[in-house]
């Protein structure tokens, strides 16, 4: 018996199961994986995720880890015509790691704050309480927990809400291609965010002498991409990549009763602005201060509102960046009429750029 279940230990989970143990609840995680595991992500964090790490006690342990150091973002249109915009060189800014390392150090930390972790554990089904006395009950193959609280901490094909009827129809509109190479000689600490002719590519130093690749594009031009990068890269034909879709789905609203939905669960962000991580893990640390209230006698009706507001808040004022970012993307030759107007404008690059990364 729990104070909460949390579905999913990618840094929205693992964020919102360490600040509930944190704070004294009975906290479990179950995820699918057994960690350390690698996922399709371009590696980057936010200069946003500082404040999160320093409340967990993990910026000092996340910094000795392997990673890049990001002096600037690189953006190259179809025509081979490059801009550069200088990052913010403080101790907070942005850096690039693998998702391996980073989400394997938010779950240990969950669970050396007192959070019961099971890995490899699929969570198939769920039966919601018929009533506020009632709790959840939640299957993960054999196995069954109960918990009063549930939290979707399971990504952008969320099983829970999947199983709760709340998940949307995706938009399978594009895909991604993800992998880590040998980094080029000279590479240079920069993020390098290239439209090219059948989608984009990001590109990004992780440390350790490897490079995080990724590939977005619509399905029927994929194929093309995977040439470029190959050639571009000397990838062999039968390399294998990870691949993720999709890209863009309606947002879930992400406060119910006795449910709370964090991270790409509840709403995913265009993965060009790098900013899915530093999401999870304050959407993370908003539900659990919202389950922490509530254990403390604050009625759930009254919770969840405030959760779903907090959580619009956090959002607020990101949708404008996601269209252009989404619009840039889809079309590269958009993409590339915007870098060519930045370049007589260098102040609406600068602009666009800090509004991403501070
Ligand atoms: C191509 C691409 C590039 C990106 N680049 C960046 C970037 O550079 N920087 C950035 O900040 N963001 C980036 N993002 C976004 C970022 O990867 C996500 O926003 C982030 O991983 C969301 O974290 P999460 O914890 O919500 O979900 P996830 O990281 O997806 O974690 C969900 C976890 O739930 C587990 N799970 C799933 N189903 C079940 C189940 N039924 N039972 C138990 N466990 C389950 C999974 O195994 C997984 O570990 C990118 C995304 C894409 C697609």
């Amino acid at each position: 018996m729990f104070d909460v279940a949390i579905v999913g230990g990618g840094p929205a989970g693992s964020s919102c199961a360490a600040f509930c143990a944190k704070a004294g609840l009975r906290t479990l995680l179950l995820e699918r994986e057994n960690f350390p595991r690698e996922k399709v992500c371009g590696d980057c964090l936010n200069p946003g995720c500082w404040p999160v790490l320093h409340r967990l006690a993990l910026a000092e342990r996340v910094r000795a880890l392997p990673h890049g150091v990001l002096n600037r973002v690189e953006f190259i249109g179809i025509n081979g015509r490059t801009l550069a915009v200088e990052l913010p060189a403080t101790e907070d800014a942005e850096i690039a790691l693998k998702r391996n390392l980073f989400d394997q150090l938010l779950l240990a930390r969950a669970r050396e704050l007192g959070a019961t972790v099971c890995e490899a554990t699929t969570v198939t089904a769920l039966s919601p309480p018929g009533n506020a006395k009632e709790n959840w009950m939640i299957t993960a193959g054999d196995k069954t927990f109960e918990s009063r609280t549930l939290v979707a901490a399971d990504g952008r094909n969320s099983t829970v809400a999947r199983l709760c009827g709340l998940l949307p129809r995706s938009e399978k509109e594009r895909i991604a291609l993800q992998t880590h190479l040998p980094l080029p000689e000279g590479f240079g600490d920069r993020i390098v965010l290239q439209f090219l002719p059948d989608g984009y590519s990001g590109q990004a130093p992780v440390g350790g002498g490897e490079l995080n690749l990724c590939l977005v594009s619509v399905p029927r031009k994929m194929a093309a991409l995977r040439n470029w990068a190959e050639a571009r890269f000397g990838i062999s034909p039968d390399h294998a990549w990870r691949t993720i879709t999709p890209l863009t789905r309606a947002p879930i609203s992400a406060g119910h009763d006795s449910l709370f939905l964090v991270g790409d669960a509840a709403r995913v962000v265009e993965p060009f602005t790098g900013e899915g991580i530093y999401y999870a893990l304050a959407s993370g640390e908003l539900a659990a201060a919202a389950i922490v209230s509530q254990s403390g006698g604050r009625s759930a009706d009254e919770v969840s509102a405030a959760y779903s507001a907090a959580h619009e808040k956090l959002y607020r004022g990101r949708l404008w960046i996601n269209r252009l970012a989404r619009a840039a993307v889809l079309s590269p030759h958009i993409g590339s009429a915007i870098l060519g107007m930045a370049r007589f404008q260098p102040a609406l690059l600068r602009f666009l750029t800090s509004k991403i990364v501070g």
